[in-house]
């Protein structure tokens, strides 16, 4: 645990300076790009240039989502917690995720009835989502199955994150889990450090599981992994249980439905 913590001010470092930089670089590239969009609406359609300066628009605009990835990494954005509920939340981007994994991964979802709710940004919850959801089509190049599961948990207080507003250990779980390659134990302790890629230059920026991380323990939740090499992988993520908001509200018209709480 005093290593993740260690490597949680590392990236909180790097994630700081990187966002400084992607900033200031965000705001030289606005102007690059757009006197690109400029000369390249000047060009007459047959002119020699309108390919060069196809090219350096291109790179202009590639250069812009990586900034905007490495702010939204540095955590730049404006995050807005709301009670939720991770079910609905899951199954609502379900469609999307389905259209990240293609066709030769099997996708599946099933849902644990009646969770309690958790607290964390809805747009975060889902970049959350996409981003192990797309390692886990990664690592499935000829296919395989691809599974996202909710479930309630109790964690043993060993593994209880320190940020974590949950008394009780009660904790609502993320699953996401492949049938992929898995990962060796040298790629595993590496893997929450920002750029750490191994899916070579121009496929991935080493910053999904840097930011998944942030991300939940920012929520109060923590990360876990299970992965084999050849068989798949898994992860946990792991909300802490809001108890309060965890009933639904009163309504005149509600079903009795016994709910076993
Ligand atoms: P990127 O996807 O850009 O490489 P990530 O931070 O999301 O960055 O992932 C870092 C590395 O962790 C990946 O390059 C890969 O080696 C490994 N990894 C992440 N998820 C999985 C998975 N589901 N199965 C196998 N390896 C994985």
């Amino acid at each position: 645990l005093g290593e993740q913590i260690r490597q949680a001010q590392k990236m909180e470092a790097i994630g700081q300076l990187a966002g400084g930089v992607a900033h200031d670089f965000n705001n030289l590239l606005t102007v690059i790009n757009g006197y690109t969009a400029l000369l390249l609406d000047d060009e007459p359609p047959l002119s020699p240039r309108r390919e060069s300066l196809a090219e350096v628009r291109d790179a202009g605009e590639r250069a812009a989502a990586l900034t905007a990835q490495l702010l939204a990494f540095s955590r730049k954005a404006i995050v807005e917690p709301k009670v939720l509920d991770l079910n609905e939340a899951t199954a609502s981007a379900v469609r999307l995720l389905k259209r990240l994994v293609g066709e030769d991964v099997r996708f599946e979802a099933t849902f644990a009835p009646s969770l309690p709710k958790i607290r964390i940004d809805p747009g975060q919850l889902e970049q959350v989502l996409m981003n192990l959801v797309v390692n886990a089509r990664d690592a499935m190049p000829t296919g395989g199955q691809l599974r996202v599961a909710t479930k309630e948990t109790l964690l043993p207080v060993g593994l209880k994150g320190e940020s974590s507003d949950t008394t009780s250990g009660r904790y609502v779980r993320l699953i996401v889990s492949d049938t992929g390659i898995g990962m060796s134990d040298e790629v595993k302790s590496h893997l929450f450090e920002p750029f750490f890629t191994t899916k070579g230059i121009g496929k991935g920026t080493g910053l999904g599981l840097a930011t998944v991380y942030g991300i939940v323990r920012q929520a109060g939740g923590t990360v876990l992994v299970d992965s084999e090499v050849g068989r798949g992988t898994a992860f946990h993520v792991m909300f802490p249980a809001l108890e309060s908001a965890s009933e639904p509200p009163p309504k005149a018209s509600a079903q009795a439905s016994p709910r076993g709480h």
